[in-house]
């Protein structure tokens, strides 16, 4: 038995089972099967995550449907106005939030905190949305007929959500869906369920009523119950490509609106002119922080012409000298552990796959951190070629490839041979050249000289291709057209003595 092994089974004992949230009530989970939650700058277990069965998940999603009647009734600035609320607990409470996700994800305190910011504007943005939810009149459509759509909440809705943001990526959903008049069913990523809780918690505080948020756990079962569930009208999936896929195909066959954003692959592309320092330093964020577990994370450096070498010196220099180490309750780190120890494993399993395809690895990660945590350091990848794997596959995890390029429309042939589609971005002082590549780099989110072009609550999260399945995305007002649902009226008021037999929607001029 290994020695992490020995204090997980001494730890489980201790540790308390997350709950669920009921209609209002936190409720310890019928399930006699459960999870391990981890610190991962630790590695030991802090908590223990239960997975709810179909019939407990069924439960929890009829306590979202009963309380749906009041909450889709209710004016929808009153529903802003707990938005409001919340708001200001989760400022009153910011650096106790950055802290539990920093325990329960690993990332570095300044990036849990970025974390939080992130989360709370999605909440900003919640909080006007009754002018998003106007409608349209155009009074006369016909002779002495009016139209007007309004927007109408689609019912009980439900969010599914990866671990890499355990803060962030919930609020990416039930703060726009609640606002527009639905009820919500949270299912948080089983590896990081506390910042969901602690999101709950916040929430009742904030004088939501009952029921209309609630929290399942678990894994597949779980999902599969709420995907196939009758109440459940439209669900929001955040994770890698297969499930997203699997999401999306299962969640549509059974009627649900449904979208379901996936992995990535996200190419950088220097160019020769490009300020190599401030590039490098871009770089280095983009692929290392969070410990490359962003699924905007650069992960392939296309070096166009004479850059590569440069390149490749300043990285390995500048990532060579970052400070790995445990986050927890530790602000002396610019890089944290990654979230499970097998994870850890397979990320730095691609470093002997790239040097067995003919790769070499400039800077290697692997080493002695003098920690339990799940530490690997930053890597670099050299000369790799568009066909091999560390260039092919989400690898989510601090290793940056770097693939040489002879010009722009080479770099430009790189990025078409990927099947991902989330961010991309160019360093140059060109600006034909960045015309160019925004025109032309088959992503759905591009950035010019910014390393991670993600954008901020009040623009959609625009993945493509095997990125992003379903129509609407999230964030910004496709957030709010795909939690609402339009309702076209046609009024027409009959003078007392009416004269007119005939439909006037129906009469035109040329009859
Ligand atoms: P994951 O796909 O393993 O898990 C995501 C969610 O799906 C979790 O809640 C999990 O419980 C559930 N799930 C896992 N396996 C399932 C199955 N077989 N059936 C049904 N549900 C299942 O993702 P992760 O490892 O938690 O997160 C990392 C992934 O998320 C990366 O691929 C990353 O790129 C992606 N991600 C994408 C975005 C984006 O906006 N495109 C944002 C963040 C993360």
């Amino acid at each position: 038995m290994s020695v992490t092994t020995e204090k997980t089974a001494s730890a489980k004992s201790s540790v308390k089972s997350v709950p669920t949230l009921v209609g209002g009530k936190w409720r310890v989970s019928s399930s006699t099967d459960f999870g391990d939650v981890y610190n991962p700058s630790t590695g030991q277990v802090i908590a223990r995550v239960p997975f709810c069965d179909a019939e407990e998940t069924s439960a929890i999603v009829a306590a979202a449907a009963v309380a749906l009647l009041g909450w889709s009734a209710t004016p929808a600035v009153e529903r802003a106005r707990v938005m409001f609320k919340f708001r200001d607990l989760i400022n009153e409470h910011y650096e106790e939030l950055a802290a539990l996700v920093t325990r329960e994800h690993g990332k570095t305190l300044p990036e849990a905190r970025a974390e939080v910011q992130r989360g709370l504007e999605v909440v900003e943005f919640a909080c006007g949305i009754p002018s998003l939810l106007m409608g349209d009149t155009l009074p006369n459509i016909a002779a002495e007929v009016d139209a007007e759509t309004v927007r109408h909440p689609v019912g009980v809705c439900v969010g599914i959500t990866p671990y890499n943001f355990p803060f962030m990526v919930p609020l990416w959903m039930f703060p726009v869906a609640l606002v527009c008049g639905n009820t919500f069913v949270l299912k948080p990523s089983e590896k990081v369920p506390l910042s969901s809780v602690r999101l709950g918690e916040l929430l009742v505080e904030a004088g939501l009523p009952d029921g209309v948020f609630n929290i399942a756990h678990g894994d597949r079962r779980c999902v599969d119950a709420l995907l196939t569930h009758p109440q459940v009208a439209a669900i929001s999936f955040v994770g890698s490509t297969n499930i997203a896929k699997y999401i999306y195909e299962t969640g549509t066959k059974n009627g649900k609106r449904v979208q379901a954003a996936g992995g990535a692959k996200n190419h950088l592309i220097i160019m020769p002119d490009a300020d190599l320092e401030q590039s490098v330093k871009a770089l280095a964020a983009s692929a290392y922080g969070c410990a490359g577990q962003r699924c905007m994370a650069g992960s392939v450096a296309v070096a166009v012409g004479s850059v590569g070498d440069p390149l490749v010196g300043g990285l390995c220099d500048y990532a060579g000298s970052l400070r790995v180490g445990p986050t927890d309750g530790n602000e002396n780190v610019d890089m944290g552990p990654l979230i499970r120890r097998e994870h850890m494993e397979r990320v730095a399993g691609y470093l002997d796959i790239a040097a067995g395809e003919g790769a070499q690895v400039a800077l290697d990660g692997r080493g002695d951190f003098g920690s339990d945590g799940f530490l690997l350091g930053p890597s670099v990848v050299d000369r790799a070629e568009p066909g091999m794997r560390v260039v092919k596959e989400e690898i989510f995890g601090p290793v940056l490839s770097v693939v040489r390029a002879k010009d722009l429309d080479a770099a430009l042939e790189i990025g078409r041979q990927c099947p991902y589609g989330n961010g991309a971005s160019i360093f140059t002082n060109d600006g034909y050249a960045a015309r160019q590549f925004k025109q032309h780099f088959n992503a759905g989110m591009i950035g010019i000289n910014v390393g991670v072009p993600a954008p901020m609550a009040w623009f959609p999260f625009t993945g493509w291709n095997q990125s992003f399945f379903g129509d609407l995305h999230i964030q910004g007002s496709e957030s709010v057209h795909f939690y609402t649902r339009q309702k076209m009226t046609l009024t027409r008021w009959f003078a007392s003595s009416a004269e007119s037999h005939h439909d006037p929607v129906w009469k035109t001029t040329r009859s």
